[in-house]
Parts: structure tokens; C-alpha cells; sequence
């Protein structure tokens, strides 16, 4: 158990990252009360059930009244709405902050409604799996992964610090940089996966020579690895591709012309090119678990098959 960092969290969203937050912060014991409010009536008594919180309301605007620190955890899209609602009853003070994939248009959303005085310091945990909803949260989630703050200019030294302190406690580790390039890293580890993962499994889904149950019956070739990511929530992902376009857009384009390369290379029997890119690719995935971003297991959900 940590000293309380705060005496009062409101968390606004409380699906798999504001549920994860909540978990964290009682079993560390960061706030004294965390008020926790999202729009649906089902998901706040679900979260009332589930006993995240000390208190509950419908309310994003009831919620951050008195809050230190305020963390919205909604699809990027829905930024602006979040932070009209709670504008007019921030405490003087307080820390703003966000869980959004995308960084520059959470700023562009949600900046200009927050009142002198309010400390709003955008942030992206990298850290989530491709479940939603408060259920799908647990204790742990954001041990040991990056937890980025896109600071503006004048961002208030001590309120940075708080912040810190916060994810710190969790087990992130912190890096800092500026909204642009979040946004063009995001697009090449995160966001373009998903869109191809997405992408594949769609064509799979299309493809008449082959019928569903052999793609179901033979999976695990490959297959399957990308179904977890495509598997992902369908409103957080449009809304990322949505507010991340630019970016997006670009790595697409680059994507595009290195699968041409790639199909041209297998077309003229170059399988010196393949052998090629096939090792460097090799090198990367052995960084990744150096780095300790991963472990080297095969994963993917085949622990939990293993188990039966
Ligand atoms: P989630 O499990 O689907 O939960 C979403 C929460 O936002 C729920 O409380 C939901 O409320 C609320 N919400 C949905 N649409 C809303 C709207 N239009 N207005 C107000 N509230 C709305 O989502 P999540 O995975 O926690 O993601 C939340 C944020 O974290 C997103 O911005 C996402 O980009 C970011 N993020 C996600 C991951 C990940 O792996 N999932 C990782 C890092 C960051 P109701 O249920 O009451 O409708």
C-alpha cells in the first residue's frame, strides 16, 4: 500500500483502461476516493457491482467536482463531448489527464474547454489487451509498459511531476514527447497492425474458395495471431483511424509500396530478398524481448489452450 497520491480521482470511462486504473489505485490505495462515472447506466452499475470505485454517477460533470486528479478514459471521438461536460465544475488545481491512442486531435478536442487554473496534461498508457468494458480490466495491466505524456508548452512543472508519481506507482515506465510524433510512432507500432490484422481477417472472411470452417479449423497457422488484434473494439479503433488519419495514412502509403517489393520479390523467385528482410524481421521480434516488452513464449492464447 502506497500513501494516498490524491484525495480524490474521478475516473471518466470505466471500461478496460479506466477499470484497470481503478483496480490499481485500490489495491494500492492512491486516492482515498475515486469517484467513478461513465454515460451508460448498465456500465456504471456493472462498475458499482464490480466495487471499483467509492461512489458512482451517470454525471461526468458531478464526478470531477472536488477532484485532484480527473482521467478520461473514453474512445478518442468522444474527447471534446467529455470536456464540455466537466469545463464548468473542474476544481481549480486539478490534474486533467487521458488514456486516448491518439494525441494530437485529444488535444485539439479537449484543450481549448479547460478552464485557468486546471492542469491538463495529455497521456497514453501502452499498455491494453482486446477485450472492453469494466470486466476486462485487471490489476497489473500497465506494469512494466511505456506510459507516454504529450505535455503542452506551459505545462505546469509540479502537475507533471504528480502525474509522473501516479503511473509510476502503477509500474509504467514514462517517456515524454510532442503530440505529432506520438502520433507517427502510434501509427507504425499500433495503429497499422490493427488496421492490417483487421484487414486480413476481413479478406479471409471474404474469400469463397476457402469456406469459414477451414479458416476456424486451421488457424493456428497464422491466422489466429492476427484475429486477437482484429478482434479489437470496433468503436475505439474507427475513432483511432478516424482522428490519426494523417499519420495513418502515411505509413499505409509505405506499407503499401514494401508489400509491392515484397510481392515482386516473390513473383521473380528472389529468395535472396526474402531470406533478407525475413532475418532483419527475425532481429526485431529478439529486441522486443530483450527490451522486456515481451516474453519469449508463443502467447496469442495458447497458455490458456495449454491449461485445458
Ligand atoms: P472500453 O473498454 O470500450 O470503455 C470505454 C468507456 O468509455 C466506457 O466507460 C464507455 O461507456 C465510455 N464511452 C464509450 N463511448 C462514449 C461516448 N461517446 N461518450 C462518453 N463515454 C463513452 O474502452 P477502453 O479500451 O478502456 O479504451 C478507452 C480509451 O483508452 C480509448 O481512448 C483508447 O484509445 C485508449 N486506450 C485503449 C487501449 C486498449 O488496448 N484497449 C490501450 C491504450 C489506450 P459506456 O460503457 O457506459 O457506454
Amino acid at each position: 500500500m502506497t500513501d494516498a497520491l490524491f484525495s480524490r480521482i474521478a475516473l471518466i470511462g470505466i471500461g478496460l483502461i479506466g477499470s484497470s486504473i481503478a483496480r490499481d489505485v485500490k489495491a494500492l490505495g492512491l486516492a482515498k476516493e475515486v469517484v467513478i462515472s461513465t454515460r451508460s447506466a448498465e456500465t456504471l452499475r456493472r462498475a458499482e457491482e464490480l466495487q471499483l470505485g467509492t461512489s458512482y454517477t451517470a454525471s461526468a460533470a458531478e464526478a470531477v467536482k472536488g477532484a485532484d486528479l480527473v482521467i478520461v478514459s473514453v474512445p478518442v471521438g468522444a474527447s471534446e463531448e467529455v470536456a464540455r461536460q466537466i469545463a464548468a465544475t473542474l476544481k481549480p488545481g486539478a490534474i486533467v489527464t487521458d488514456v486516448g491512442s491518439t494525441k494530437a486531435s485529444v488535444i485539439a478536442q479537449m484543450a481549448p474547454h479547460m478552464p485557468e487554473g486546471v492542469h491538463f496534461i495529455p497521456g497514453h498508457p501502452l499498455a491494453g489487451t482486446e477485450k472492453s468494458g469494466p470486466d476486462a480490466g485487471f490489476e497489473g495491466l500497465f506494469q512494466g509498459r511505456w506510459c507516454i505524456f504529450t505535455p503542452l508548452p506551459d505545462t505546469d512543472p509540479e502537475a507533471l511531476r504528480k502525474l509522473t508519481a501516479f503511473w509510476t506507482a502503477l509500474g509504467s515506465r514514462i517517456d515524454e514527447m510532442d503530440p505529432q510524433h506520438h502520433d507517427k510512432v502510434l501509427a507504425i507500432v499500433s495503429h497499422l497492425p490493427h488496421i492490417i490484422a483487421y484487414n486480413i481477417v476481413g479478406t479471409a472472411d471474404d474469400l469463397e474458395t476457402v469456406t469459414e470452417s477451414e479458416v476456424i479449423k486451421y488457424s493456428a497457422s497464422g491466422f489466429r495471431d492476427f484475429t486477437r488484434l482484429a478482434a479489437s473494439d470496433p468503436t475505439m479503433w474507427r475513432d483511432v483511424c478516424l482522428h490519426n488519419r494523417e499519420a495513418i495514412l502515411e505509413m499505409l502509403a509505405r506499407f503499401s509500396e514494401d508489400l509491392a517489393y515484397l510481392q515482386r520479390a516473390i513473383r521473380w523467385g528472389e529468395g535472396d530478398k526474402l531470406f533478407e528482410l525475413f532475418s532483419r524481421t527475425r532481429t526485431i521480434r529478439r529486441s522486443i524481448v530483450e527490451a522486456g516488452q515481451d516474453v519469449d513464449v508463443p502467447d496469442f492464447g495458447r497458455h490458456a489452450l495449454d491449461k485445458k
